[in-house]
């Protein structure tokens, strides 16, 4: 007789669905106009000596199983896709590990990929951004304009460097120095704890050099920034409890985004308490 399939941890929310582990048939099986793809998109970059070079998928995942759980409570059938690891990340380029591709590259995987959701029918592509180089972010929204220009499909993206997202990260954040610090720093302590490497974290002196503002002076890399270690911001003072806030919020944006893309009133967001969306409303 085959195992029971394991029960989720206690007081644990259930995973949203990863469309990568399902089935053709269990696709086929949802409501296409319900369907809310949720695109995660991190780099493969320098974040520290203490965080994972994937830092950013971390992230982005975090954001996107959040958004997840909370539009599942409203009856959509949000499904998380692959992430896309391979982006533009040229300030980290000179650190070991950092591997950025041309901004091109990301704009055409990101369009590639709305048309083929939009060719199934489904009614949302939302993107689920956490890395902040300015070329990145520049092709992101070089792929919204086009995918938005061709109409086939509802988009979100909200990019948490504009308001009126980059305002409701805390801090550290909207000061700009925010790069493997505080922010960052939390939010893999409390979604992937096994990859923050301690002792150098809660070692590492504060940087309080802000990348926002070397960006606008034309600066182009880390080193250039102030940050030759490849951080900013201050990771000693990350911490879990912080890292579960800021996943929350990101999911609230996250919900926030898909209901204005779809039409539907973002006034009626507030049901559903944060991070915890009734397990017993979803599918399966
Ligand atoms: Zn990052």
């Amino acid at each position: 007789m085959p195992a029971p399939p394991p029960e989720p941890a206690a007081g644990r929310p259930p995973q949203p669905d990863r469309l990568a582990d399902m089935t053709w048939p269990e696709v086929a099986a949802l409501d296409p106009a319900r369907v809310v793809a949720i695109l995660p998109v991190g780099a493969v970059e320098a974040h520290g000596p203490h965080l994972p070079l994937a830092t950013d998928r971390v992230i982005a995942e975090a954001m996107a199983d959040e958004g997840a759980r909370r539009l599942a409570a409203r009856g959509w059938a949000p499904l998380v896709l692959p992430a896309v690891d391979y982006t533009a990340a040229p300030f980290a380029d000179g650190f070991p590990g950092t591997v950025s591709v041309r901004p091109e590259t990301v704009t055409a995987a990101i369009v590639d990929v709305a048309s083929a959701l939009a060719g199934r029918g489904w009614r949302c592509l939302a993107v689920a951004n956490a890395h902040l180089d300015p070329a990145h972010l520049g092709a992101l929204a070089a792929a919204a304009d086009r995918v938005r220009e061709e109409g086939r499909i509802a988009l979100a993206f909200p990019d948490l460097t504009r308001q009126p997202w980059a305002g409701r990260l805390g801090e550290e954040f909207a000061s700009g120095a925010c790069h493997a610090g505080r922010y960052e720093g939390s939010i893999v302590l409390a979604a992937r704890p096994g990859l923050v490497r301690e002792e150098a974290r809660s070692a590492l002196p504060a940087n309080p050099a802000s990348l926002s503002r070397a960006i606008r002076a034309g600066q182009t890399t880390f080193e250039q920034a102030g940050g030759p270690r490849a951080y900013f911001g201050d990771p000693a003072a990350a911490s879990a409890e912080e890292g579960r806030e800021r996943i929350a919020e990101l999911g609230r944006i996250l919900e926030e985004a898909v209901l204005e893309a779809v039409g539907e009133p973002v006034s009626a967001s507030e049901p559903v308490a944060a991070g915890a969306a009734p397990a017993g409303e979803r599918r399966r």
